[in-house]
């Protein structure tokens, strides 16, 4: 029997999967003292990182922090406890006419882990990470003390957690700016590409647009090598919208999501299904450009609308590898990545290339640098960690890094750049993996 305040914790990949203590309080005083009480702590948001970031010994969950403090209409301005949801903070703002300036691929993350691994969406190259929005948060450190950090105020504990993966504290509020938008539409282009020097032509054209993401077929090779689907947007004005949408331009949608119920068996996904599922990804658009607006929660979250979809990957789970390479090498490095990827026959079922933009040189601990990056789903089986070591080596010689929020087994090489987090108090079991290895 397993002692009764420890339970079964994992990330969204499912991987790795550890018996831990999690504990949640609401109150600062609590939280106070459950920190001084205790050694070896890890926030943890909404678990939607992948691998075994926000795991440690112990866990303080912020799910309890999940309340509004203000909102200024009039400015824009929004502050609220950590564990508040990006989805809870869109269902606040958008009818108020605002927006996230920037939002990962999924909403079901909370305030404190965007923060914490300072995230960026499909606009970094124009509006950078979501740290450029934050105007301060209060942050309880290892001394049991709750520290205002801003630009101004204790800046150097600011943006040491920016990016800090909790390893600097636990972030308990934060306030932070948005975005004006007309209307929940976005207006999307989306451009077949028949292969690598097309996508890359492609990203060119597109760096006027505020966003734009690709969607890769990796499994594909020689001259089809790269082959992809480019998806570029921008916020639709009213004026624009057809007609029909004009009526409720601010309209959020609302449904029963369908959820995946059960661990899929691990025959389920396999080449055949992955290169099946590609093949229909890329020819269900059957023009080579399609023009069309559609809502952000399909822009943004196309993910989002399975729940619980992580479980197709079956009980061992996946990882999720995410590099970035330097803009003026991206192009031979994502296509000596691809090509490594296609001789392995390990497919990724989804694959997503986007554009960084310059990185804030203050934002130290934040991933992003200036250029292309590639994320990619791997279920974990046998032949999974000579993979990542092919990986890891072409991301090394092309001078990038892997992000953290993704990463459980890559290089540490690769993965040690955070800087002025090292305290006895908050450790995870990612940064001990990272220096113990
Ligand atoms: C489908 C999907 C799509 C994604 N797309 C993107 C993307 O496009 N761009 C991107 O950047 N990321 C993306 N991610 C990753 C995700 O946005 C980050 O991992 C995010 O940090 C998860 O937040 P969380 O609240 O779930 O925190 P957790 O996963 O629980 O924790 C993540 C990190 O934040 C720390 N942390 C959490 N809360 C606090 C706090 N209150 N104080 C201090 N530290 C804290 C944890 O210690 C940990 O290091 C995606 C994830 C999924 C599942």
């Amino acid at each position: 029997m397993k002692p009764d305040y420890k339970q079964t914790v994992t990330n969204w990949g499912n991987f790795p999967v550890v018996e831990k203590e999690m504990k949640s309080e609401d109150s600062s005083a609590k939280i106070i003292e459950y920190v001084r009480n205790h050694h070896e702590i890890i926030a943890r948001g909404n678990g939607r990182c992948y691998g075994d970031a926000s795991l440690s010994e112990n866990i303080f969950s912020t799910k309890r922090l999940n309340k509004f403090i203000s909102f200024d209409r009039l400015n824009g301005i929004i502050e609220c406890e950590s564990g508040v949801l990006l989805s809870d903070v869109l269902e606040v703002i958008v009818p108020q006419g605002y927006f996230l300036f920037v939002t990962p691929g999924t909403k079901f993350i909370t305030v404190g882990g965007a923060i914490a691994s300072d995230v960026h969406g499909k606009n970094h190259h124009a509006e950078g990470c979501f740290s450029e929005y934050v105007i301060e948060f209060n942050l309880l450190n290892e001394k049991g003390e709750i520290l205002t950090c801003s630009k101004i105020e204790n800046a150097d504990k600011y943006w040491a957690s920016i990016g800090g993966m909790g390893l600097t504290g636990i972030i308990l509020s934060a306030k932070f700016k948005l975005k004006n938008i007309e209307s929940t539409y976005i207006r999307q282009e989306s451009i077949k590409a028949e292969n690598l020097d097309e996508i890359f032509k492609l990203f060119d054209e597109s760096e006027s647009w505020t966003y734009n993401v690709a969607w890769i077929d990796c499994l594909q090779k020689d001259q089809k090598l790269g082959r992809s689907i480019m998806m570029r947007g921008e916020h639709a004005f009213k004026h624009e919208l057809p007609k029909k949408l004009q009526e409720n331009p601010l309209k959020m949608q609302k449904g029963i999501q369908p959820s995946i119920p059960f661990y899929f068996p691990n025959f389920v996904l396999n080449n055949l299904t992955v290169k099946l599922f590609n093949l229909l990804y890329y020819f269900k658009q059957s023009k080579k450009e399609v023009k069309n607006f559609i809502h952000y929660e399909q822009f943004f979250y196309p993910l989002d609308i399975v729940n619980d979809w992580n479980r197709i990957y079956g009980k061992k789970g996946f990882i999720q590898y995410q590099m970035v390479i330097p803009k003026e090498k991206g192009k031979e490095g994502m296509k000596k990545i691809l090509e490594t990827i296609a001789k392995s026959g390990n497919g990724s079922f989804l694959a997503v290339l986007k554009l960084f933009g310059k990185d804030n040189p203050e934002a130290y601990n934040s991933f992003p640098m200036e250029g292309y990056t590639l994320a990619l789903d791997f279920k974990v089986n046998s032949k999974l960690k000579k993979l990542v070591t092919q990986l890891d080596a072409i991301v090394e010689e092309f001078g990038g890094r892997i992000y953290l929020s993704k990463d459980s087994m890559s290089k540490p090489s690769l993965t040690n750049y955070l800087q002025n987090v090292q305290n006895s108090k908050f450790v995870s079991m990612q940064q001990k993996r990272i220096q113990n290895n």
